[in-house]
């Protein structure tokens, strides 16, 4: 294994030494140039949003991404009030073309057709946005780079560096790729007290260090692709809740999970569908038959033939309701899919993942303020802790949900006589979206907080 020092002096960003010390900074110029203070493995949302707040808090951060942006990422490319919340508060322009406003749900099912329009509140915009992945997030690696991170595309991590005695990771092996994915030299070392593992829902630094997922945890499976089609502007994100599939004795069932259209505003629209593995069909349907199956009932204003369909259907899996934990372990924190941190009422996880990233980088910034030893891992165990404390409650009853809707005669109620009730579908919007206020909420806020605040933490 080759230890290879970076050739090139990180030109840090203005501001990004504010309150340090000049000798601080000297010394830290004059180490090995693989060092840093963190490294972040993935520029997927939560890795980049990591590394653009420890970069902002001063820090010097080494962003390692396998993939060289733009790159496309398998997702609904939806964003709800909460994750716009965090694009705004990192100054991300949302306001520039290329970024389609909705403002709320269009909801289909039990033959009705609902429009529910995102929640006026205190805590988060009224309005989402549908951005593609292969532009979302190269603009936030961008943006962190901006921030002062240094980024390295087509770096593939393939090991955390441990010590041998501690087991605690003090980095990672790297090798860097060529256009095609393919090896293009040597392993690189790259040493740095804390590793952020933002690398999605394999992680193959958190199993590294044996932190495996829980198989007995809900997941869910997603497929998507995109279609031409006139409406590809609407402003209203779409879901389709019953989606039929036979089971072994031939007879058709609702499976736990809905369908989506969202506008991309570029002439395409992006169509998915997401199931749960609560259900006993699981694992048994073939997803991109049954997505094709339901598009072609769609009415035809939409459009959808095959021959309008751009590019290949693709699917990946959703990590729910914090599926792998502890969230921090000996040097590493868990940030994103690879924490398991999708909602599991609605398989949103881009949010999450920047909030968990904002977190993170806030309990890193503190703990490196402290030298090394036990009060610097009490503040980093402090990570999980508040993780915890912020959704965990809201990820159990999640959980519950997940459960229940497995067994379709529920599904079948929840689709069939929940939406015949509007007051009931705010609630359910609101619960399914995490969208309320916690001070001056109205009723329905007050009974979301006091259920999720009730639950045991996932
Ligand atoms: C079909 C589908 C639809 C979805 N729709 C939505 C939606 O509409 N809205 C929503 O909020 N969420 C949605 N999600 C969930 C969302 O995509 C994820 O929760 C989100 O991408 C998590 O971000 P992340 O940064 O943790 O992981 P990722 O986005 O997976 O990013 C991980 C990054 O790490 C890199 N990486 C991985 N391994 C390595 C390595 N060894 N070395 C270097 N780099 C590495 C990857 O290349 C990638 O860039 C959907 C998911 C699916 C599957």
């Amino acid at each position: 294994m080759l230890v290879k020092p970076f050739t090139r002096v990180h030109k840090r960003c203005a501001g990004a030494t504010n309150g340090r010390r000049n000798d601080e900074v000297l010394s830290r110029m004059s180490r090995p140039a693989s060092d840093a203070d963190v490294i972040v493995v993935g520029a997927g949302p939560a890795g980049s949003t990591t590394a653009y707040y420890l970069a902002r808090a001063g820090l010097d951060v080494l962003l390692l991404e396998k993939a060289a942006f733009p790159r496309d990422k398998v997702c609904g490319d939806g964003l709800t009030p909460r994750a716009v919340r965090q694009l705004i508060r990192m100054g991300v322009d949302i306001n520039s073309p290329g970024w389609i406003r909705n403002q709320g749900l269009r909801v289909l099912g039990g033959g009705m057709r609902l429009l529910l329009h995102w929640p006026d509140l205190a805590s988060y915009p009224d309005f989402g946005l549908v951005r593609t992945r292969t532009d979302f997030d190269e603009i936030l690696a961008r943006h962190a780079e901006k921030s002062g991170a240094r980024l390295r595309e087509s770096t593939l991590v393939t090991a955390p560096l441990l010590d041998e005695r501690s087991g605690r990771v003090g980095g990672v092996i790297a090798q860097p790729l060529d256009d095609h994915g393919r090896r293009a030299g040597a392993d690189t070392t790259y040493r740095a007290p804390l590793v952020v593992a933002a690398d999605g829902v394999s992680s193959r630094l958190a199993t590294a260090i044996r932190l495996h997922r829980r198989s007995d945890w809900p997941m869910g499976v997603a497929v998507r692709t995109y279609y031409r089609t006139p409406r590809h502007d609407d402003d209203w994100m779409e879901s389709w809740l019953e989606l039929w599939e036979k089971d072994k004795q031939g007879e058709l069932k609702l499976l736990p999970g809905y369908g989506w259209i969202f506008g991309v505003g570029d002439g395409t629209s992006n169509v998915g569908l997401g199931v749960l593995n609560t259900s006993s069909a699981f694992g048994r349907v073939d997803y991109r038959q049954l997505l094709k199956r339901w598009v072609a009932q769609m009415p035809p204003e939409w459009e959808f033939s095959e021959e309008n369909r751009v590019g290949e259907i693709r699917s990946a899996a959703l990590p729910m309701a914090f599926n792998r934990q502890p969230h921090y372990s000996r040097g590493l924190l868990l940030v994103g899919d690879s924490g398991g941190m999708v909602n599991p009422f609605n398989g949103e996880g881009i949010d999450y993942a920047m909030e968990a990233a904002d977190l993170a980088a806030t309990v890193i910034t503190d703990a490196l303020a402290r030298p090394a030893g036990p009060t610097q891992e009490r503040v980093l165990r402090g990570y999980p802790a508040v993780l915890r404390q912020q959704h965990g409650g809201y990820f159990t009853v999640g959980r519950t949900f997940v459960k229940l809707i497995g067994d379709p005669r529920i599904m079948k109620l929840c689709t069939h006589r929940g939406l015949h009730h509007p007051t009931l579908m705010k609630f359910t919007l609101k619960l399914m979206a995490n969208l309320t206020d916690h001070r001056d909420g109205d009723a329905i806020d007050r009974v979301v907080n006091v259920l999720t605040r009730l639950a045991p933490a996932a």
